[in-house]
């Protein structure tokens, strides 16, 4: 790609991400669920908005700072799907919610449900909860037996909503093969999906069960029960996602690779390799290895080159790069990876077209 802009950069390819976000949403709209994209992945009101042009009902938000940042980019329909629990953050939430109604948050454990109630009490709001389920990770939620007392919990408070529940599968999105990743997932959102059928007839409020990423969209968006999705990766798609198997059998490539990153060769005085300006605080380090998709033949390597530098290598037969010339990859892990730059450089074939902000890089409270 010859693009007159600097490196190490992130390109975005304009219409491959209006496809991919066109792709999902016409495929939850065909399997009758909405989605609510989670912008942890892009951190780029630009492109939430662009979501929500395109259908989505809201946005997922990780952080109550990134939440803070939607709604004052005059977004609405926001869920946080990680627990609220510490004083700053709860008073942070709780102006928020007055500006913002329909904020949804995540609740873990009782004790967390009542410290949101009593400050949702001295301040005479009214917050709207989803009770997060744990598919087996341990890192967020409670387990599918506790679920339906957390919820009546909650429902029981004078100052919280119950709206339903959400179940993230973090650890089964990269399930190599279709086969095992479809039995992993829809054993966790079939259990997810018969807590919620439990409260439905025990008489509490479920509108919600939300989940899923881009691993496992097709195979929830399939489950009863689930009425909406949280996807975030699809956007821009990343290595780690190319190295799974999609529906087919094939190598998933139900999204497109919108976003890349462009290095440049800054010293070639080596047989062996040459050196990029891409080290760690340009490429979130991962064990999927980056790949160069400008010059087949050639491997990126962290190569202990440390934080400014990576290592650039040739198969046997294939030439080495030279100085200054740049150098087009696809990045192992989208997320991390897109928390470290300022901006994307949007681009129409050869042309940048403009430049959008990565405004939510760095909320991480
Ligand atoms: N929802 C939650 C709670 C997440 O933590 C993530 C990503 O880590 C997502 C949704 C989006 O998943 P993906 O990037 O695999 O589409
Ligand atoms: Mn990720």
């Amino acid at each position: 790609m010859k693009l007159s802009i600097d490196t190490p950069a992130l390109v975005l390819d304009r219409q491959k991400l209006r496809d991919n976000i066109q792709t999902m949403q016409a495929y939850a709209e065909q399997m009758g669920v909405a989605v609510r994209p989670h912008i942890k992945t892009h951190k780029c009101t630009h492109i939430a908005r662009l979501q929500r042009e395109h259908g989505a009902i809201g946005i997922s938000a990780a952080k109550v700072s990134e939440a803070e940042a939607l709604v004052k980019a005059g977004m609405d329909g926001i869920l946080i799907t990680s627990p609220v629990v510490t004083e700053h953050k709860i008073a942070r939430l709780l102006s928020l919610l007055q500006r913002a109604p329909d904020l949804l948050v995540v609740v873990d454990c009782v004790a967390n449900a009542c410290q949101l109630n009593d400050a949702c009490r001295q301040a005479n709001l009214t917050l709207t909860c989803l009770v997060d389920i744990d598919p087996g990770v341990h890192r967020t939620g409670v387990s599918y037996a506790e679920a339906q007392g957390l919820a009546r919990t909650i429902h029981n408070h004078t100052h919280l909503n119950l709206a339903g529940l959400q179940c993230y599968a973090g650890n089964l999105q990269h399930i190599a093969t279709f086969e095992a990743r479809q039995e992993a997932s829809t054993k966790a959102m079939t259990q997810t999906a018969s807590v919620r059928r439990q409260l439905l007839e025990s008489g509490l409020p479920c509108p919600i069960l939300t989940g899923t990423g881009t691993g496992t969209f097709d195979i929830d968006s399939a489950i009863d029960g689930i009425t909406e999705i949280q996807p975030g990766s699809y956007t821009v798609m990343d290595q780690e996602y190319a190295n799974i198997e999609g529906c087919d059998q094939q190598p998933f490539n139900r999204f497109h690779h919108a976003m890349t990153q462009l290095v440049t060769v800054i010293s070639a005085n080596h047989d062996t390799h040459v050196t990029v300006d891409a080290g760690l605080k340009a490429l979130y380090i991962d064990p999927t290895q980056p790949r160069i998709i400008s010059h087949p033949g050639l491997s990126y390597d962290w190569g202990g080159f440390g934080d400014e530098h990576g290592k650039v290598t040739a198969t046997p037969g294939v030439p080495l790069p030279g100085v200054g010339e740049v150098l087009e990859l696809i990045v192992p892990h989208c997320d991390p990876t897109i928390n470290l730059f300022d901006r994307f450089y949007v681009v129409e074939g050869n042309q940048v077209v403009d430049i959008w902000p990565i405004d939510l890089r760095g909320c991480s409270q």
